[in-house]
């Protein structure tokens, strides 16, 4: 079966602003989509900020594989309970692959744990992002890197976990550099963070980036979902794997709930 992706889209720049719609008449998320379905192996749709629950109730989550998120003008605007049905979907093992400006976005902070601050210029400038893993399976096919010529320049310090992994790193014209792809594991969800994709250039119509993002979506599939749903909780001392004696005063009764 394909790999079930759901490319999330605030899409509020494509509707209001001039610049970014010629460049995507249909939206980000749907030329990120549409790219993505040139692989048989991977099943995209979309999902829009300005949908019910943000296009993303739990019957939608509990049927996607991999869910990519773009998001820019508006974090603030997705509520926190689709932000932690996200969450739990990442932990359970839904994949989650973080585009550019979604390095703020509410889910991206939550499961970080960080600020996720950076640096920023916008000034078209030259980057060249730089494959630092070639085993990994996100760099396959790509050499030693390649080039985008206009994009927003991101800069180091990026305020984020020591990764698991870090697949790229960019370099700017005006001299800064950002590790612009990497890894991270939480719960049983594979995280990717991939750097560009600044709204007023055409990033997301070229083919190194699209196949960074296919590579990507193969790579955050994870077929061994956990139910984040089971509650571990107090083990009578009749259940324990070898047999014991009680002993020592104790802090709660037989059988009661611990505190959380
Ligand atoms: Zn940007």
């Amino acid at each position: 079966m394909a790999i079930r992706t759901v490319v999330w889209g605030e899409n509020i720049h494509e509707r209001t602003n001039k610049v970014v719609a010629e460049v995507y008449p249909k939206g980000m998320h749907t030329t990120i989509a549409e790219a993505l379905n040139t692989d048989g192996a991977i099943s995209a749709t979309t999902a829009t900020m300005e949908q019910d629950q943000h296009g993303l109730p739990q019957s939608r989550l509990d049927e996607t594989d991999v869910l990519i998120w773009w998001g820019h003008k508006d974090h603030g605007g997705v509520s926190d309970e689709t932000v932690e049905r996200v969450a739990k979907r990442v932990w359970e093992g839904m994949g989650l692959i973080v585009l550019h400006s979604g390095h703020f976005s509410k889910i991206f902070k939550r499961l970080m744990g960080t600020p996720c601050d950076l640096k920023w210029r916008e000034a078209g400038e030259r980057e060249r992002i730089w494959v630092t893993n070639p085993g990994h399976p996100i760099a396959q096919g790509l050499g030693d890197g390649f080039a985008i010529e206009y994009e927003e320049m991101y800069g180091e310090h990026f305020d984020v976990p020591e990764p698991l992994e870090t697949v790229f790193i960019s370099w700017f014209q005006g001299g800064e550099v950002f590790r612009s792809g990497l890894t991270y594991r939480r719960g049983n969800g594979n995280i990717f963070y991939f750097r560009p994709g600044h709204e007023t250039y055409p990033t997301y119509h070229q083919a190194p980036v699209q196949h960074v993002l296919r590579n990507a979506v193969k790579w955050a599939y994870n077929a061994n979902n956990r139910n984040t749903a089971v509650h571990y909780g107090n083990v009578p001392i009749e259940k324990a794997p070898e047999p014991i004696v009680e002993r020592g005063p104790k802090l709660h009764a037989p059988g009661e709930e611990g505190y959380k």
